[in-house]
């Protein structure tokens, strides 16, 4: 590992301050950070210790709720707020990771956690155009089982690890921020950007932002709503396949519905096709097979990971039909 300063930021402006210089990051549960910086993965010249900032509460603000960035992810899993009203972030939480390391991982630290591929966590022998610009991406023709297969480009196929930002993007959530001189709110579908020609960027934000809070606005289809996660085995592993879906009945039909994928895209993958072939309907199979069949249009697999686009297909049919109140 190489040498770094580390300053415990004391208030919000030293923090921004601090960390609009040079090779500065965040820390603030350490788990995704630490890990890669050990690896000589992200090797910032500098910390800065935000898990003293004031943003670990979860509070209703209008009918909505938010959660400050340093909220912990073991703590938001379980709060009354979020089982009650938005069970899919509740369970897509309590299915990541294991308790000790949702013990620390934040909220903040979850939105910007780094692909699992395994190519780039290997700086000594592959190439890697996230890791580093335009050297090359050892996973196209290598091996693929873990990675992505919708949003993907010919720089980079790696998928986005985070069950938590897929239920954000089933939930409409908003991401609040703050510049050295302004604040901002980022709809979390356009927070995270698919790789194109620039795989090294993977959200918005601009080097020293800060996030300061994630909004759960409220909205009629939060509270029926679920997570579920296909995996290696039943804990303790990233999704092979997962599927969050929120939605809204009247009278036995569907009248709004957000559908969002995990563990198959480059970024948590909001499937608008799907979501409009639903509204209006009345729920059956068919019509959620439909729905998972555009889901993955344009979905583009390698040789390990082409079984993902049937399996990403079944576990969203699943979803919808557990959510709407039945089984497949
Ligand atoms: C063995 C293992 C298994 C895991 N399994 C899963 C899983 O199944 N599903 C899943 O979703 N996740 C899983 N994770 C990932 C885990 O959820 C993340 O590591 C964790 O959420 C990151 O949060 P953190 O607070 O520790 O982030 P940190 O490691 O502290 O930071 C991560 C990144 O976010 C930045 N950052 C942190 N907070 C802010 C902020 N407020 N504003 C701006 N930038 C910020 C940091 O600079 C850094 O770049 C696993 C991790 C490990 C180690
Ligand atoms: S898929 Fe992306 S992260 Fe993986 S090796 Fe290629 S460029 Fe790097």
């Amino acid at each position: 590992m190489e040498i770094f300063t580390y300053l415990k930021a004391p208030d919000e402006a030293s923090a921004i301050a601090a960390a609009n210089v040079g090779r500065t990051l965040y820390i603030a549960g350490g788990t995704t950070l630490v890990d890669l910086m050990r690896l000589e993965v992200l090797r910032p010249t500098s910390l800065v210790d935000i898990t003293g900032l004031p943003y670990a509460q979860i509070e209703e603000r209008g009918r909505g709720v938010m959660v400050g960035a340093m909220v912990r992810n073991s703590d938001l899993a379980v709060h009354p707020l979020i089982v009650k009203r938005y069970p899919v972030l509740s369970e897509a939480l309590l299915s990541g990771a294991s308790p000790q390391l949702r013990n620390l991982a934040t909220t903040g630290g979850n939105l910007l956690q780094r692909t699992r591929c395994p190519y780039y966590r290997d700086p000594q022998n592959t190439s890697c155009n996230k890791r580093l610009p335009g050297s090359g991406c050892a996973a196209i023709g290598g091996y693929t089982r873990s990675l992505a297969v919708l949003g993907v480009s010919d720089k980079c196929i790696a998928t986005n690890p985070s069950d938590m930002s897929v239920a954000l993007v089933a939930l409409d959530a908003i991401v609040h921020t703050k510049r050295p001189n302004d604040t901002r709110t980022i709809p979390i579908a356009a927070f995270h950007k698919v790789p194109g020609d620039h795989p090294e960027i993977e959200s918005v934000l601009e080097p020293g932002e800060l996030i300061t809070h994630v909004e759960l606005p409220a909205t009629p289809f939060a509270a029926r709503s679920r997570y579920l996660k296909v995996r290696d085995r039943a804990s303790y592993a990233f999704a092979l396949a997962s599927a969050a879906v929120a939605l809204e009945l009247a009278g036995g039909t569907i009248r709004d519905v957000r559908v969002a994928l995990g563990g198959v895209g480059t970024k948590p993958w909001r499937a608008p096709q799907a979501e409009k072939l639903l509204i209006g309907q009345k729920p059956n199979v068919d019509l959620f097979r439909r729905a998972a069949e555009a889901a993955l249009t344009g979905a583009q697999s390698q040789r390990d990971n082409r079984f993902k686009i049937e399996l990403a297909k079944r576990t969203l049919v699943r979803a919808l039909a557990e959510t709407a109140g039945g089984t497949p």
